[in-house]
């Protein structure tokens, strides 16, 4: 009597391991512009937390913004309440490029 064979398991990626396999051919003109100064009066900074490639950090009580990393989803755009992001995708050919596989 054979045993059935198992079926392949499929090995679990964390986020940064998929982040890394990504290609990015950074354009010298930011996509994305902050207006920082409307951050001073954003209560909950929901960049901090929304933002997938943690473009957005807290410095001493300051919202710092880099555009490098970005994976252009545009969540930043939405879920800013006071509309200090400028949102635009990178010049064509610039930008993040996925890899899958
Ligand atoms: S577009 Fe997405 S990845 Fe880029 S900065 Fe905004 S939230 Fe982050």
């Amino acid at each position: 009597m054979s045993q059935a064979q198992e079926p392949p398991r499929r090995k679990l990626l964390r986020i940064d391991d998929l982040l890394q396999r990504n290609v990015y051919d950074v354009d010298q003109r930011p996509h994305i512009i902050l207006h920082a100064e409307k951050c001073e009066e954003c209560e909950y900074k929901p960049c901090l937390r929304a933002c997938p490639a943690e473009c957005y950090v807290e410095v001493g009580g300051r919202v710092i913004f880099s555009y490098e990393g970005c994976l252009e989803c545009g969540t930043c755009r939405v879920v800013c309440p006071h509309d200090a992001v400028e949102w635009d995708y990178p010049v064509s050919g610039r930008g993040v490029y996925y890899r899958f596989s």
